[in-house]
């Protein structure tokens, strides 16, 4: 039997029999593992094992079950679940991570991406519509399914006016390409939507902006229908949410 110490975030509980829990833990190296926790509700480790604490656990291995011995909160997203909206949005990031985690392993960005929407939704300094936008368009190029917006994806020169994007295609077309090809599924992004859309896909600090309503209802829905439409599934979580607004 190995003993290990990992640190990682909660992203599912399951309370089974009299005080045991099952708990689905994103590692700070990106992986996905299984956490069988006995005496779970009246434990004094109970703090740092709900669902949204990141802490250190220290861990038994035994071939791919893992048992938890011990556990220490480094810090607690619990204040998600004190609204109902946020808590919503916070199960579907937790859904998206937990889906795209079955067929990529030891991705970190993943775990740094959910850390970091955790914490801009719960101190609510930016809109819940710019988070989720950012962070569904951010776990698509991190699992290998960034659009292209450098060029056209016709002519493949840089694009200097208007803007034509594709959910489908994940590309961009220019007015002249646009007009040739008579594409259907194009449609014209504002410029902050597709400045919004540039900066999310380069910079680290992917929330770090700003938009008008109009342009981030657009990308609020382009975001939404790239990662639907790429992933060929739909959420559990995300139609509750959406029940709420
Ligand atoms: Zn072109």
């Amino acid at each position: 039997m190995q003993h290990q110490k990992i640190k990682g975030l909660v992203i599912r509980e399951t309370n089974f029999g009299e005080a045991n829990r099952y708990i689905t833990v994103l590692t700070e190296q990106g992986m996905k593992i299984e956490v069988l926790c006995k005496n779970a509700r009246n434990s004094r480790l109970s703090a740092a094992i709900r669902i949204f604490c990141f802490s250190e656990f220290t861990l038994y291995q035994r071939n791919d079950k893992y048992t938890l011995n011990d556990a220490m909160l480094i810090h607690s997203f619990w204040g998600v679940t004190q609204n109902v909206e946020i808590y919503a949005l916070s199960c579907y990031f937790a859904e998206c991570v937990t889906v795209l985690t079955e067929s990529i392993e030891h991705e970190p960005q993943i775990t740094k991406l959910i850390l970091y929407a955790l914490r801009a939704i719960s101190e609510q300094k930016r809109e819940q519509k710019l988070v989720k936008a950012a962070f569904e368009l951010k776990i698509m190029a991190i699992c290998g399914f960034s659009p292209d917006l450098s060029r056209c994806g016709a002519c493949l020169k840089p694009v200097e006016n208007q803007v034509y994007f594709s959910v489908r295609e994940g590309v961009i077309l220019d007015k002249t390409c646009k007009e040739r090809i008579g594409g259907k599924d194009f449609v014209a992004l504002s410029s902050g939507t597709y400045q919004a859309m540039k900066h999310i896909l380069s910079s680290e600090k992917i929330f770090a902006f700003t938009l008008g309503q109009d342009s981030l209802n657009q990308l609020s829905i382009i975001c939404e229908q790239y990662m639907l439409y790429h992933l060929g599934r739909g959420f559990a979580s995300l139609d509750f949410y959406k029940t709420l607004y």
